[in-house]
């Protein structure tokens, strides 16, 4: 059954990177909350592939069974239909904490509910860290920082958030996560790690999540122009998602617990990002007439710059990213070409 479910998951993603089984003496009870998401899925395969129990709790919200249904039937894999707002109980012994929709459409759709389940959902998972002596790693992000006033951004800077503004319920969200984390930490001794993750693409992302990376993918084989916020001067820095999960698996092992910046420095205008893109869509030299570019009004609060500062994940974790961004966005393309040929999306 373990070489079925590999042999599914290689032949899906081409450059999935190769993996040290574990010997059974070192198999974990492992919970991922949000392990139904994009990124949450590519770490189940990888803990999965590794040979640990994996559990994962989702609500579907922005997640799919189908990100994961290679697992389903596998004696070390369960799948829980699961609100993280409300309690759970399990034995484990490592929790990744992820549950969270991601992108500013999904994250701004029912603000209060991001809010709740930032809040709740993080009280929860940390109440069961401390009942069950887990470690508990939470996915943090880049947007505690704001509209940052620092460039590159380091791990000791507090940020700039506009905190009643429509990105507030996902950045103070993730912020107040943070200090939950922190004060469970010191008041009752839980384990923690807290991984602010930058712009993180690659197969899985969903389709119609409104985050750049998957927008213009999808406009540009749907022949479809470019929709380009602003002026696309704003910066990102994109990291492919396997080199993401080497960051947060090795953060979770070794024993660092401040907040450790995981993306790639990268950076690229938006307007950089669209040529890009166009480029490996369309397979051949691009002319700026091929798939046009369509200028849309900025959204509020939209950071102008954001790029990490790796210095602490390279000395604390030895993580650096792996893949550029031609590799990673050209496997991206290709697995949602595909998609769009079988019918899937
Ligand atoms: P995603 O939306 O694909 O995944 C989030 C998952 O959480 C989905 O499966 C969703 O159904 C589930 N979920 C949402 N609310 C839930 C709830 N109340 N109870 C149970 N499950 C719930 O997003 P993603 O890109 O995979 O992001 C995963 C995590 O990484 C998030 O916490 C996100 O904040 C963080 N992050 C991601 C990025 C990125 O670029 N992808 C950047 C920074 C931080
Ligand atoms: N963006 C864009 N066109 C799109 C979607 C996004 O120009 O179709 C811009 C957006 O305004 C932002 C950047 O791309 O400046 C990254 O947006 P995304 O939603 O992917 O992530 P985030 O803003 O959370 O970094």
């Amino acid at each position: 059954i373990d070489k079925v479910n590999d042999t599914v998951v290689y032949k899906s993603i081409k450059s999935f990177p190769s993996v040290r089984r574990l010997q059974p003496s070192e198999r974990k009870r492992i919970l991922v909350t949000g392990g139904a998401g994009f990124v949450g899925s590519h770490l189940v395969d990888r803990l999965m592939i590794m040979g640990h129990e994996v559990i994962v709790l989702d609500n579907f919200f922005t997640g799919t069974k189908r990100n994961v249904q290679h697992w389903i039937g596998h004696p070390h894999f369960e799948l829980v239909r699961h609100d993280v707002v409300d309690p759970f109980m399990i034995e484990v012994s490592q929790i990744y904490h992820l549950a969270c929709p991601a992108s500013p459409p999904h994250y701004q759709y029912n603000p209060t509910k991001t809010v709740k389940t930032s809040v709740m959902g993080t009280i929860n998972m940390l109440g069961l860290a401390k009942r069950t002596k887990a470690r508990f790693l939470l996915t943090s992000t880049s947007e505690v920082y704001g509209d940052p006033e620092e460039h590159p951004q380091k791990e000791t800077y507090w940020g700039h958030v506009n905190p009643i503004g429509p990105r507030a319920c996902y950045d103070e969200g993730k912020r107040i996560a943070e200090t939950l984390t922190y004060s469970y930490m010191r008041q009752n001794d839980v384990d923690v790690r807290v991984a602010r993750i930058f712009n993180t693409y690659g197969p899985r992302m969903s389709p119609v999540d409104g985050r750049v990376v998957s927008n213009f993918i999808m406009q540009a084989l749907r022949g479809e122009s470019l929709t380009i916020y602003g002026d696309g001067g704003q910066t990102r820095s994109f990291q492919y998602v396997h080199d993401l999960v080497d960051g947060l698996i090795l953060l979770m092992n070794k024993n660092y617990y401040e907040p450790v910046n995981i993306g790639n420095p990268d950076e690229y205008t938006i307007r950089d990002f669209a040529d890009i893109i166009r480029e490996k869509v369309l397979l051949s030299p691009i002319s700026p007439d091929d798939v046009p570019i369509k200028t849309l009004p900025c959204p509020t609060d939209d950071p102008k710059k954001r790029k990490p500062d790796i210095t602490r994940a390279k000395t604390y974790l030895g993580w650096k990213p792996n893949f550029d961004v031609h590799q990673g966005l050209q496997e991206t393309v290709d697995w949602f070409r595909l998609q769009m040929t079988e019918g899937l999306i």
